[in-house]
């Protein structure tokens, strides 16, 4: 009579087995003649589906972590070098240098808004506001700009940088918005970002100006602020954008926008920064400095 008995053994997939085995030939021996045996467990029929699986996983999971913005929480936090208190602190101070701070582009609707954020691209607010009066004054609303040739607003904004460009976009844009808005700015991402002219930025800036929605809009000010404070890090604009939003303050989130960029403008500037005088130096871990 054979008697066995597994044992766990600490090699994976293996397992020693104690029987009695009789030789070819021989008659089974007794109990005390036992020998305890090692033998690798059988080869897996299926292990090259194993490997395509986890093979498949690997490549789902690194598709995964690509786009930053579905990374698990515990991960996001690796982005700031400041932690949650500093952060607070941070915005608390900048919200006191910069009371109620606002779009620095004049406008008295989203549709002028829109427009005036299309022309700012790549230029600054100050020339924007210096043609944008005469401009609303003959187009107020997109029902009058869609009228306009493109040589008549380019007639009027020629003073700014791919004049040419935006002003075919203000044309295109507003027709578009007449055709499936009833001429009404649409409060909706997906929705502005199809719109000519209009790309993440535009439309972040317009849903959190005239819509009061928590957006925030990375521009290479706050790029800069974001990364030298140790705010937020990111390698482009892209980046930064999708990770800052979660590490700002409820309290501040919707000022986040405007504080960062007018601290960038005006004090965190580009070639001198001014540190010196500066009202979060105690926090900010001037990185590249
Ligand atoms: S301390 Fe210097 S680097 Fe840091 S935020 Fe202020 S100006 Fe910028």
């Amino acid at each position: 009579m054979i008697k066995t008995k597994v044992v766990a053994t600490p090699m994976p997939k293996a397992a020693e087995i104690l029987l009695d085995t009789p030789k070819k030939g021989q008659r089974p021996k007794n109990l005390t003649n036992t020998k305890l045996l090692t033998m690798a467990a059988p080869k897996n029929k299926n292990s090259k589906c194993a490997m395509k699986s986890c093979l498949f996983k690997f490549i789902i999971m690194m598709l995964t972590l690509y786009d930053t913005a579905r990374w698990p929480i515990f991960m996001k936090k690796t982005f700031s070098l400041l932690n949650k208190n500093q952060r607070f602190e941070l915005l608390n101070l900048l919200d006191k240098d910069f009371s109620n701070p606002k779009s620095e582009l004049n406008f008295n609707n989203p549709f002028e808004l829109l427009c005036a954020v299309v022309l700012s691209a790549q230029a600054t607010d100050e020339s924007v506001n210096k043609v944008t009066p005469e401009l609303f004054k003959i187009a107020p609303d997109a029902y009058a700009m869609a009228k306009l040739s493109f040589d008549e607003v380019g007639a009027i904004v020629k003073t700014i940088g791919l004049w040419k460009a935006k002003s075919q976009y203000l044309v295109k844009l507003s027709k578009e918005l007449c055709d499936k808005y009833e001429g009404t700015v649409p409060c909706d991402y997906d929705k502005l970002i199809k719109l000519p002219g209009v790309g993440s930025k535009t439309a972040k800036v317009v849903l959190n100006v005239a819509f009061g929605q928590p957006t925030i809009a990375v521009d290479t000010h706050i790029f800069r602020v974001c990364n030298r404070t140790g705010f937020c890090e990111g390698k482009n604009a892209q980046e930064v954008e999708q990770r800052v939003v979660p590490l700002v303050d409820e309290k501040f989130i919707m000022q986040a926008h405007h504080l960062f960029l007018l601290h960038g403008r005006y004090v965190c500037k580009a070639r001198k920064p001014e540190c010196e005088h500066c009202s979060i130096k105690l926090i900010c871990k001037k990185i590249g400095l």
